[in-house]
């Protein structure tokens, strides 16, 4: 049984504060944020022309000069196609607000061919199997946009049903019988005869008649054999022979002429890349939908919508509810739960991953991965939310988060971390936002493998690159706050500290040259790889150049005084100087030390504190008001069979703050966040210092988990 819809959705969570976010966006928030983008310009259109009509009209403007940038033979098809709609319509005897319809949708129809790869765009010659997979998702994509930029109903339904077949029995669609609306077998026919006729890389166009013989050989399953009728006998009327005549005419025109909307091309590109991210996303989620910040549904995608049952046209402009989805029984208060994901997500600003029991619109129940990712604009105000699920159970290939794979296509192929067009967008980014002092100071690292070109040489290009793979591997494990890693150069890499000074960006530094110079490499042996280490921290009047600059000097510093070493540069007065006074900390190898924020007050942390220590079996040795020490882990009898950094004794020292410091991020409540120090040393004489700090590093890493903490 299906749930009424509208009975269940409760009023918007007004009582729902969204926290002001301050952490750098991931792509995803990028491609969502587009969408808002869109969203929100549809709505001003509307109120500013009173009734929106079909499609604002500043909006259509974008789409269309979007398509040219992107393919302008798409748009020269698109174009004949509404011609060929607009005949065989008004031979059909539509006109008004039917036919509007009908030849936006014919506009639109082929919007989401923006986000395909060039690769499969543009490749001469016919596709393989997977690429015609991927390239039948751009009608995903342009259905994402189209619901985006608030587009009429009908326009929707008929663009969603343009390719689908006229016998509902053979497109294995849920239409229970129901041929598509008229609109789309028009457009559906235009489409096909269109396509015959154009010349294609891989074939040469069909004549008319041709063209024709084919629509009918397929004229009562694939297409309405009414609709190719009247395309039969409009083709033999004085108009239609008229309109043709200029589809052959304008089919002929070199590409340059095809389109007229030159004049939009910075705003055309952006709009690209919504496409691009939106492809990846169609292609690697299960279902998404997308909220405005009033949380009702402005996206509602294909996939949640085969997951959950309920039709875009049921759900777009309705208010989010949580329960409307939840298996029958479930507590009625789950859109009011404080530690909801979604509430969560507004609450800390931050993605929200969990695992959520789901119940269809036909009472079948499962249960999905999903992200709540919060979308906040470039001065922190909510723009709206997202929720992307992924479906484990089922095995399906998509195998990386949603994050993880639209972050991919900004990955060095290589090395896996960001490549360096990325890691320059993202430092511009981080830049803007440091310049409006809407973050505290930023660091970055830049490191050069020593001696690089002397391996590729004796030992060859396949042990260089191995050996490049496996310092990226080292620089994501070893960093876990929050850090970008990406590959610079050849064998040079970048990271970006967020809100780091730059004392701890230099510790950062010395904990990853040590670690490097640990590695072992099978193929380097005896030898070791090194690095040499630049170190800068982002100043008032730096901006992202000249903060890569001073960095990258400070490296140059470090390569001339004997490589191997880190060596930090500083302003002052405009001019970069060395740290001479600058105490360098010393590098203690028995001692990890962290500090994060958790988001309850100081006294309950105490007690939490004891749960934990009671759940992993550990002893407290001391408590003070501010400070406790505990013991975890220890040498059992068959210890030795697991790896030393799984079980070391350790002994960990908690300090309790009593609120945030005062470069805490905005969005953290002073009230409900104490900040922990953590310092932790081995329990007794130890060999291995670093199975030590790794062994230091995941029990931070659980114990801020465990606290729901925030890594300072
Ligand atoms: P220095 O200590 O001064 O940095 O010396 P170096 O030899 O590391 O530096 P140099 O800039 O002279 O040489 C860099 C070498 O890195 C040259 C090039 O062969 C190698 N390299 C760059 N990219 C790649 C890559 O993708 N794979 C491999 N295997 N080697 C690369
Ligand atoms: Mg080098
Ligand atoms: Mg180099």
């Amino acid at each position: 049984m299906s749930k009424p819809i509208r009975a269940a959705l409760p009023p918007p969570t007004a009582s729902v504060q969204p926290a002001v976010r301050t952490s750098q966006p991931v792509d995803s928030s990028r491609v969502f944020l587009g969408l808002m983008g869109l969203a929100q310009r549809a709505t001003v259109a509307a109120s500013a022309d009173g009734t929106p009509d079909v499609i604002a009209a500043d909006i259509l403007r974008s789409l269309l000069a979007t398509l040219q940038f992107r393919d302008a033979a798409t748009l020269g098809h698109v174009r004949r196609v509404v011609k060929l709609c607009s005949g065989m319509a008004q031979h059909l005897s539509c006109d008004g607000r039917q036919l509007r319809i009908l030849e936006t949708a014919a506009l639109l129809h082929d919007l989401g061919k923006i986000g395909i790869p060039d690769a499969i765009l543009f490749k001469p010659g016919s596709l393989s199997p997977r690429e015609t997979e991927l390239m039948a998702l751009h009608h995903n994509v342009g259905m994402d946009v189209l619901q985006a930029c608030r587009v009429d109903a009908e326009v929707l339904e008929i663009v969603a049903q343009a390719h689908l077949h006229y016998d509902t029995s053979r497109d294995g669609s849920r239409r229970e019988g129901k041929a598509p609306h008229l609109g789309a077998r028009i457009l559906g026919v235009a489409d096909a005869y269109d396509s015959m006729r154009t010349d294609q890389v891989y074939r040469k166009g069909k004549s008319h008649e041709e063209s024709l013989k084919v629509l009918s050989t397929f004229a009562g399953t694939q297409f309405d054999a009414n609709v190719v009728n009247a395309l039969a006998h409009w083709s033999r009327s004085a108009d239609g022979q008229a309109a043709l005549a200029l589809t052959v005419k304008h089919r002929d025109l070199p590409l340059a002429q095809v389109a007229q909307h030159t004049d939009e091309a910075p705003d055309a590109e952006s709009l690209s890349q919504i496409f691009s991210y939106l492809y990846q996303l169609e292609s690697l989620c299960d279902g998404f939908y997308l909220l405005d910040a009033d949380l009702r549904f402005v996206v509602w995608n294909g996939g949640i919508a085969r997951l959950l049952g309920y039709r875009s046209s049921e759900m777009l402009g309705q208010p989010w509810s949580r329960q409307l989805f939840l298996p029958d029984g479930t507590a009625d208060t789950a859109d009011l739960d404080p530690d909801g994901p979604l509430q969560r997500a507004l609450k800390t600003g931050k993605t929200v991953t969990s695992r959520q029991k789901l119940q269809s619109s036909n009472s079948e129940q499962f249960e999905l991965e999903m992200h709540t990712v919060p979308l906040f604009d470039d001065r922190g105000g909510l723009q709206g939310l997202a929720e992307v699920f992924r479906d484990r159970q089922h095995q399906h290939p998509k195998q990386a988060s949603p994050q993880d794979l639209l972050r991919s296509a900004a990955l060095d192929p290589l090395t896996q971390v960001l490549h360096r067009g990325e890691l320059d967008k993202e430092l511009a980014d981080l830049a803007k936002r440091a310049r409006r002092n809407l973050i505290s100071p930023f660091s970055l690292i830049f490191l050069d493998l020593d001696h690089f070109k002397q391996i590729n040489d004796v030992l060859g290009h396949a042990v260089g690159d191995k050996a490049l793979v496996e310092v990226a591997k080292l620089l994501r494990c070893e960093l876990y706050s929050g850090e970008l890693i990406g590959r610079y150069g050849g064998e040079e890499f970048l990271v970006v500290c967020p809100e780091t000074p730059l004392d701890l960006a230099f510790t950062k530094a010395e904990r990853l040259r040590l670690a490097l110079t640990r590695m072992r490499i099978e193929e380097l042996q005896p030898n070791n790889l090194s690095a040499s280490f630049g170190v800068a921290v982002w100043e008032p009047t730096d901006t992202d150049e000249s903060l890569k600059k001073r960095a990258d000097e400070a490296l140059y510093l470090a390569k001339n005084e004997g490589r191997n070493r880190t060596r930090t540069l500083r302003l002052q007065r405009g001019k970069a100087v060395t740290e001479s006074e600058f105490q360098l900390p010393v590098v203690d190898p028995w001692l990890f030390t962290g500090k994060f924020l958790a988001c309850m007050t100081a006294n309950l942390t105490v007690f939490k504190l004891r749960g934990y220590v009671n759940e992993h079996k550990g002893r407290v040795l001391e408590v003070e008001q501010k400070l406790a020490v505990v013991r975890l882990g220890h040498r059992g009898l068959l210890s030795f069979l697991q790896p030393l950094e799984t079980y070391m004794p350790v002994d960990v020292t908690f300090e309790f703050g009593d609120e945030p410091p005062a470069n805490a991020p905005v969005h953290v409540n002073r009230r409900n966040h104490a900040q922990i120090g953590v310092s932790i040393r081995p329990s007794s004489t130890e060999k291995d210092s670093a199975a030590f700090q790794i062994r230091a590093k995941k029990v931070f890493q659980d114990i801020c988990s465990y606290f729901v903490g925030e890594v300072q």
